[in-house]
């Protein structure tokens, strides 16, 4: 076994994901009041004072409210780009300049013996990324909060063991529900959240069938449902050949509670 997986939670409310090696426990975003996040890795029986660094995909407050708190409580190394960095300093407030780490998209870095490679997403935050881990043969890939995907990404996150990739609304939902015009346009554009449908196009060209965890994230509340969001990755995937019930785990993801731990 290589990785542990655990999503903590993930939606608008709030994201959280821990990923664990033989040497490292790490967490992509922290994205609630400290205590919830305390709580959330409780819930797994992991101790904060052991995490060995958060890395952050960008600075919204959906995922980095908690990480300058949780950071000065048990002196947690933060990795963010630059500009993440000055973006998201009023929200996370100050953090001791050791715990302080500055990545470059595209420029590898490793944890104790985790590789990580960030890579550069298409967002409306002021530098946002997604990242690969490394850890023996596995991979793992984290990919939300991002209005589309090119080439380059799809190439990135092939081959992945476990895809944590975001299946944020339904479009006709989206587009017949209540959000006002602008927030409609915001999340629907190019800078916006990956669709349901996009999601299933984008899985439909990296997968390969081959006992991989696809993990559904940052679901809307108001603009998908849990079971539609399933559904349209189930079946669209199974109608393009793939037998799904054997040879892919589609799982949900929640917004205020914690998946089954993935060991891959
Ligand atoms: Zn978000
Ligand atoms: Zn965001």
């Amino acid at each position: 076994m290589s990785f542990s997986f655990c999503s903590l939670s993930s939606g608008s409310s709030g994201n959280c994901q821990y990923i664990e090696t033989k040497g490292a426990k790490v967490l992509v975003d922290a994205g609630f009041t400290g205590k919830r996040i305390i709580e959330l890795l409780k819930n797994i029986d992991v101790e904060p004072k052991d995490i060995d660094a958060i890395l952050v995909t960008h600075e919204h407050i959906d995922h980095a409210k908690g990480v300058g708190i949780l950071s000065r409580k048990f002196n947690i190394p933060v990795y963010a780009n630059e500009k993440t960095w000055i973006a998201m300093e009023p929200i996370i407030k100050e953090v001791k300049s050791e715990n302080i780490k500055i990545i470059k998209a595209n420029k590898n870095f490793e944890i104790n013996d985790i590789l990580i490679h960030p890579f550069n997403i298409s967002h409306d935050a002021i530098d946002p990324v997604g990242y690969l881990f490394f850890n023996g043969m596995k991979k793992i890939s984290i990919l939300t909060d991002t209005g589309c995907v090119n080439e380059g990404i799809k190439t990135k996150i092939k081959g992945s063991h476990l895809f944590f990739i975001e299946a944020n609304h339904d479009i006709e939902m989206l587009k017949n529900g209540g959000y006002p015009v602008h927030l409609k346009k915001r999340i629907l554009g190019n800078k916006g959240h990956l669709s349901n449908d996009d999601c299933l196009s984008i899985l439909s060209e990296v997968l390969f069938g081959q006992n991989e965890h696809v993990l559904l994230a940052h679901l809307s509340k108001e603009n998908n449902l849990p079971q539609l969001a399933y559904k349209t990755i189930y079946n669209g995937l199974k109608e393009i050949g793939f037998d799904v019930e054997k040879d892919i785990n589609i799982q949900l993801t929640n917004r205020d509670n914690h998946t089954e731990i993935f060991n891959i």
